[in-house]
């Protein structure tokens, strides 16, 4: 199979890089290797809510989600932060209070974010986009690349753009031409936003902590969740919360113990409704190998500085290119980030003529 660009990873960078590649008449092929779209961006149906396992917000002043919105014709609503916030201390004492709402001004999707990845897809040709393919290997062959798939399949490109978090690339991709030491140097420096969190969401039928006067936000010093928030629908039920869980990978990987620990705590914060979920949805991003690699389970203490290092630029003659959120030119780690790496890669692969 001979295509113009393979494009590595189907999250928002690389279903977006494909949209406009499509758009401007370039062939592609996009490459997933978990069996769904999305990457980082993932939304579970319960009822008839979508709730976040992955990012959740955007902000005003991001103009790129914004259009998408605008395009695909979603709706956008504003966090709920309406009420009293909890705090928890060491001890599990628990204290009500105004206070600064930390997620006030922020915006969600109706669906989830899910509905934006959803509406990117649908856009583009179904026999472009294969899913459960990940890529193994990626050479330097004649005036292409090769890329190898975990099937032992290869295919034919003139350009790759790894649309992964370069971390991920190299744990999970063998380079022949190797790539320069200072550029591995560099895709392993390159922290991956967020790859470390775990995410909780309890589904309840009834919003009772609203009901009680509370916001849903919280925060705790007791854990496992180390910072709390609504995660309802803009309408209607089911209602949600969500947490951060702020213990490290390696002490909440026993499943049954850390969803009693974590039920127990919404029980603390908010209640004996708390106790009995419709439904406790689960997702430790750092044991996912598509998303983190054992260098991010240290959490990071603040955002860092994004962009493609100039070592990450220009490899095997122009045919190897990166293009996740991780190396954008400007709001990198963030959804934002994520189309603004696909359109600097667009511009650059196939610039726009209109
Ligand atoms: C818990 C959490 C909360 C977050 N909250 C927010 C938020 O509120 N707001 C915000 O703006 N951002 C948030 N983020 C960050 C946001 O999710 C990312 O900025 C964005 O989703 C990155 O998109 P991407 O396409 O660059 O990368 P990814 O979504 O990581 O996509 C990369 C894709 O590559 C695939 N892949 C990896 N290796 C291979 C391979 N070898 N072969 C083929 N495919 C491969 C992966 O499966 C994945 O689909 C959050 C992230 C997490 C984890």
């Amino acid at each position: 199979m001979h295509t113009d660009v393979i494009i590595i990873g189907g999250g928002i960078a690389g279903l977006r890089l494909a949209d406009l590649l499509h758009q401007r008449g370039h062939p592609f092929q996009l490459l997933e290797a978990r069996d769904r779209i999305g990457g980082r961006v993932l939304s579970e149906a319960v009822g008839q809510g979508g709730y976040d396992l992955g990012p959740s917000w955007f902000w005003p002043g991001q103009p790129r989600i914004a259009e998408q919105i605008d395009r695909f014709d979603l709706t956008r609503f504003d966090q709920f932060s309406t009420g009293a916030l909890a705090y928890e201390d060491e001890r599990g004492q628990v204290q009500y209070g105004r206070g600064f709402a930390s997620m006030e001004g922020s915006w969600r999707l109706q669906g989830g974010i899910g509905a934006l990845t959803t509406a990117l897809a649908n856009v583009l040709p179904p026999d472009a986009l294969r899913l459960s393919t990940p890529v193994t290997g990626l050479s330097r062959e004649g005036q292409g690349v090769t890329v190898t798939l975990e099937s032992g399949e290869t295919l034919r490109a003139r350009r790759a753009v790894i649309a992964t978090p370069p971390r991920v690339a190299v744990h999970r991709i063998a380079f022949s031409l190797p790539l320069p030491a200072p550029t591995l140097a560099a895709m392993r420096a390159i922290p991956t936003w967020m790859a470390g969190q775990a995410k909780a969401v309890a589904v309840y039928d009834d919003p009772f902590w609203r009901e009680a006067g509370l916001s849903g936000d919280a925060s705790s010093r007791r854990g496992p969740m180390a910072e709390i928030h609504d995660a309802s629908p803009a309408d209607g039920g089911p209602y949600a919360l969500f947490g951060f869980i702020g213990v490290p990978p390696d002490a909440r990987q026993d499943e049954p113990a850390l969803r009693a620990a974590l039920v127990e705590q919404f029980g603390r914060l908010f209640g004996q409704q708390a106790l009995q979920p419709r439904a406790l949805l689960l997702k430790d991003w750092a044991v996912d190998p598509y998303t983190a690699t054992d260098e991010d389970r240290r959490p990071l203490n603040s955002h860092p500085q994004y962009e493609l290092p100039p070592v990450m630029g220009g490899l095997w003659d122009d045919t190897l290119h990166f293009g996740g959120t991780e190396v954008a030119p400007e709001f990198g780690g963030y959804l934002e980030g994520a189309f603004a790496a696909a359109e600097a890669v667009a511009n650059r692969l196939a610039p726009a003529t209109y």
